[in-house]
């Protein structure tokens, strides 16, 4: 297992690897955000991108969204999976936000996953993105990364590895560093054929090792 020290350093480097690594979901204000974030859910940012420009310009803040049934939402949405759910979520979600907190996003992880449809990961992504709060969400991504490189154990929740990452990294590499991961696992540490060869982290990295061995 890589210790703090070593799990820092693999971090900084994939940030090296990728030091515009920014989020990929269009959107504008904070309440888009947190319904983009929710429309990604086992959907790639792609198809919420294409969706999302019809969706705001009908339902632009919480209070518009609040007066919808999700049947009147989901036609902008069928394009994206898990539409019917997640049309339900965002006029929930709309509906505490003008009740409880006047229409206005919090800012807090509880607040934030007191909403409908929104969980830790959700939450993070929201506090970073469209707050600048330190905070790291774990995807899938960020996910494999750690455990191939052994910054996790394979057992390990997403909770945990957050923790691990976030205990090894200064708290202003939260957001970045979280960004720079995404890009990495999307474009030289994917799931199917990672490019070991020209990793910078193979030489830490029992599992390029390995795949090179093998391939
Ligand atoms: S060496 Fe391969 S498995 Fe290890 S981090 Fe790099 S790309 Fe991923």
């Amino acid at each position: 297992m890589l210790n703090q020290k070593q799990t820092r350093w693999a971090v900084e480097q994939i940030m090296l690897l990728f030091p515009d690594a920014k989020p990929s979901l269009d959107a504008r204000t904070p309440f888009q955000i947190a319904v983009s974030v929710l429309l990604s859910a086992q959907a790639t940012d792609v198809s919420v991108n294409l969706a999302t420009p019809a969706l705001f310009a009908a339902y632009p803040n919480p209070a518009a969204f609040a007066k919808a049934t999700p049947a009147e939402v989901e036609p902008y949405i069928k394009s994206i999976g898990l539409y019917h759910n997640k049309a339900k979520h965002i006029v929930a979600m709309s509906q505490k936000l003008m009740t409880d907190f006047n229409g206005i996003m919090p800012q807090t992880m509880a607040e934030l996953t007191s909403l409908p449809g929104i969980g830790r990961k959700s939450a993070s992504v929201i506090l970073g993105d469209a707050f600048n709060v330190p905070a790291f969400a774990v995807d899938t991504h960020i996910t494999r990364i750690a455990k191939r490189l052994k910054i996790a154990k394979e057992k390990d929740s997403v909770l945990q590895i957050e923790k691990k990452i976030t205990k090894a990294l200064p708290e202003d590499e939260w957001i970045n560093g979280h960004h720079a991961m995404i890009y990495f696992g999307r474009e030289v540490c994917s799931a199917r054929q990672p490019n070991c060869q020209t990793c910078p982290l193979l030489e830490i990295c029992a599992f390029g090792q390995d795949y090179v061995k093998q391939s």
